[in-house]
């Protein structure tokens, strides 16, 4: 069975790239048959932060990305924490030392530096392997000088090589991964060790993870030679290494820009079938001319083989442009509730959700969502096109934008409106429209365009707004009277 796993550092903010790799691991899951387990890699107790945590199991919720085994949900490996095993880890290194994979380096940084500089080598070419076959004797005096060693795991002396299930063959070759830390001197065991420790014990048979790992796979492989060596796992799992996402620019879309921050994206206004439609065409596709698919239709057809090793780029307008086709696809219900976080995050209504909002705010909202749904690619565009029907008449500013391309006929436009709209008594969007067409576009023989302008401007503030006679109907008659006198005035 398939046993994959996602195991974030609980550093910074959830960004575009770790969520990638959550959503290949759980598709490849679901499309296997096998299991996600997701672990915290809290090892590093200086950059981790509670508040981390917190937010990358709200993105994954949030994400509807589920796991079977791991953090809040149990499962026979626990616990599912780094910083919670350390015992586990210390068993390990035991058996590593007991076999020689593992030995001690008392050498200092200044030691090996000195060390290059007199074979005339780069001092920064990093750690020579000079502690490999120390003898009990050297070891004891160290010791005696009162120095702590590290533990090192012994690379082989041979090529490593491995199938990446993305890249194909890799070879790094013999001599190149000097022998690398498992151990610090304080016995606190690192990310090198407990990472491909936690794996094979957990029984990880497929690693999918990001590019920037790429360089630690040799070690974790030689690492997993011994573990196999020494009973601890039963087997070296596949790797697969997704690609970089790229940015603005062509460069590396780093966790600190704007557009790779998952809850900006969020409070932006992307949904997540949108955002798991377009997150997952960084490094993957459906078919060549499908962009838009569904979350089953990932699950039915994700593969890790046909991921493609190109850096994939993160394209903000086209990310928008998926997430405005999935926003079409919602039920109109389900898109109005959405709305409600938008809304209210921009003061306009009072309340979270639509059960609670004011029976006047249910019928407005209700009434306009059907309007916008058709013309939004963000759910955060809702408070510029639909506040003005929340607003207090009195509230209404107009933009400036929409007040300099107001024609002289402006005044006579809104007069006529307000002499027709007046004495109507049904105030309903096809009364409204038939009585203003008569008495502008044929009465006052205005064109539609320059017609209908003002009495908009006059309505939303802006030169631009949902249906006219539709938002008319919505706010009511008097509402619209006001409003006409507003800018009349
Ligand atoms: N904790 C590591 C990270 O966040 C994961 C490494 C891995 O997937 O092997 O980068």
């Amino acid at each position: 069975q398939t046993r994959v796993r996602f195991c974030p550092s609980p550093t910074g903010t959830p960004h575009v790239g770790m969520v990638r790799t959550a959503l290949f691991n759980w598709a490849y899951a679901r499309h296997t048959g096998g299991k996600l387990i997701f672990r915290i890699e809290d090892t590093d107790a200086a950059r981790d932060s509670e508040e981390s945590f917190q937010q990358v199991l709200d993105s994954l919720h949030w994400l509807g990305i589920e796991w079977d085994e791991g953090v809040g949900v149990g499962g026979p490996h626990e616990p599912y924490r780094q910083s919670q095993r350390g015992d586990k880890y210390q068993d390990v290194i035991e058996k590593l030392v007991a076999g020689g994979y593992v030995y001690e380096d008392f050498s200092t940084p200044a030691e090996v530096e000195e060390r290059h500089k007199a074979k005339g080598e780069d001092p920064k070419l990093g750690y020579d392997n000079f502690d490999r076959d120390l003898t009990e004797e050297q070891k004891e005096a160290f010791r005696a000088e009162g120095r702590e060693p590290v533990l090192r795991l012994r690379m082989p002396d041979e090529d490593i090589t491995f199938t990446d299930l993305v890249r194909g063959e890799i070879t790094f070759k013999a001599g190149s991964v000097p022998d690398f830390v498992v151990v610090r001197a304080n016995g606190k065991p690192l990310y090198t060790l407990v990472n491909p420790v936690d794996d094979a014990l957990m029984g990880i048979t497929h690693v999918l993870r990001g590019e920037d790992l790429l360089s630690s796979t040799p070690r974790q492989i030689a690492l997993y030679r011994a573990l196999v060596e020494v009973g601890v796992a039963e087997f070296i799992p596949q790797f697969g290494h997704l690609p970089y996402v790229m940015g603005q620019g062509n460069k590396k879309l780093s966790k600190r820009d704007p557009e790779s921050n998952l809850f900006l994206l969020q409070e932006a206004g992307f949904i997540k079938e949108g955002l798991l439609n377009y997150l997952s065409l960084l490094g993957w596709s459906l078919s060549h001319d499908q962009d838009i698919f569904s979350i089953d239709d990932l699950v039915e057809h994700f593969d890790v083989k046909d991921v493609l090793a190109n850096p994939a780029r993160f394209d903000v307008k086209k990310a928008e442009a998926i997430n405005g086709t999935h926003i079409r696809m919602l039920e109109a219900e389900d898109f109005r509730n959405r709305l409600v976080h938008y809304l209210k995050a921009a003061e306009l209504v009072s309340a979270e959700s639509f059960d609670e909002l004011t029976a006047r705010e249910q019928e407005i909202l209700t009434e306009a969502a059907p309007l916008v749904q058709e013309r939004m690619q963000l759910l955060g565009e809702a408070p510029g096109l639909l506040g003005f029907l929340f607003k207090e008449d009195s509230e209404i500013v107009i933009a400036d934008d929409a007040r300099k391309q107001l024609k002289e006929s402006a005044p006579q436009v809104l007069q006529a409106a307000l002499d027709v709209l007046e004495p109507l008594d049904d105030f309903t969007a096809e009364l409204i429209q038939n009585a203003l067409r008569e008495a502008i576009v044929e009465g006052l023989e205005i064109k539609p365009r320059l017609a209908f302008g003002p009495i908009r401007t006059a309505m939303s503030g802006a030169k631009v707004s949902p249906p006219l006679f539709e938002s008319m109907e919505i706010l009511g008659k008097e509402s619209s009277l006001n409003r006409l006198k507003s800018l009349l005035a």
